[in-house]
């Protein structure tokens, strides 16, 4: 088994019931595409997305998750919940729960398992800050991340990695190619030492991907695909990246 492509759109905290529309083409691509199509709008969204798309092939997940499968934890979203609303995927560690929120590795990889449990794909983010790679250090941020975040009960169906360099998300700018495959590189060794079909396993680049950079970045060795922010709020950019993948 190859690793099975993905085009996932996160919308963070952007969207609305009229941004519903979006979701047409989206979900027309989805249909002819050779990869899996993914949007996590915000929780809200969820229910009349799952409505609106019908039975697409368009898959919708969540932007986070607690780490228990329910009780007394006010203004949280059990993994539990996000399956029963009709979700595949939960994105986990993203930078911005990491910076918002203090998510720390631990946390991370408490919030996979429960998403593993609940039958939710976790994509689970790492990348380092700009400060990390000036100073050299992206390689064993990354591999510190990984060995903290991933739960041991990770495999090819229920775990995709996204790598997001921090200061390439919403900026413009991207790393160059090597860089790119280096950090990729370094994902697939870590997980083929530690899961038997770990080169099996999806891994995403993430952070200012666009019509114009993707096929360039899904040509890299070990890019199984992308984590797209502000290009998948608009289906004229992300259907583009889609058909690139
Ligand atoms: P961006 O965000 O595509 O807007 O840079 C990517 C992400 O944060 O997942």
């Amino acid at each position: 088994m190859a690793p099975r492509k993905l085009a996932a759109g996160n919308w963070k905290m952007n969207g609305d019931l009229a941004a519903l529309d979006q979701l047409d083409d989206m979900a027309a691509a989805a249909e002819g595409a050779t990869c899996d199509v993914l949007i996590c709008p915000p929780a809200l969204l969820i229910h009349p997305m799952m409505a609106r798309i019908g039975a697409s092939d368009l898959l919708v997940g969540g932007q986070d998750c607690h780490h228990a499968d329910k009780g007394a934890h006010t203004g949280d979203i059990a993994a539990l919940q996000l399956r029963d609303a009709g979700a595949t995927h939960v994105i986990l560690g993203h930078s911005e729960r990491r910076a918002d929120h203090g998510e720390t590795d631990a946390m991370v990889r408490a919030k996979a398992q429960a998403a593993h449990a609940a039958g939710l794909t976790a994509i689970i983010c790492v990348g380092e800050t700009e400060a990390e790679r000036d100073a050299d250090r992206t390689l064993d941020v990354i591999a510190t991340q990984l060995a903290g975040s991933v739960p041991d009960g990770a495999n090819a169906r229920n775990t995709v990695l996204a790598y997001e360099p921090v200061w390439a998300i919403g900026t413009g700018r991207t790393p160059t190619l090597d860089q790119i495959a280096q950090v990729h590189a370094l994902m697939r060794d870590h997980l083929s030492a530690r899961l038997s079909d770990g080169a099996d396993v999806a891994l995403l680049y993430g952070g200012s991907v666009k019509p114009a950079n993707a096929a360039e970045i899904f040509a890299i060795a070990h890019v199984n695909g992308a984590l797209v922010g502000g290009a998948s709020l608009k289906a004229a950019d992300f259907v583009p990246i889609i058909m690139a993948l």
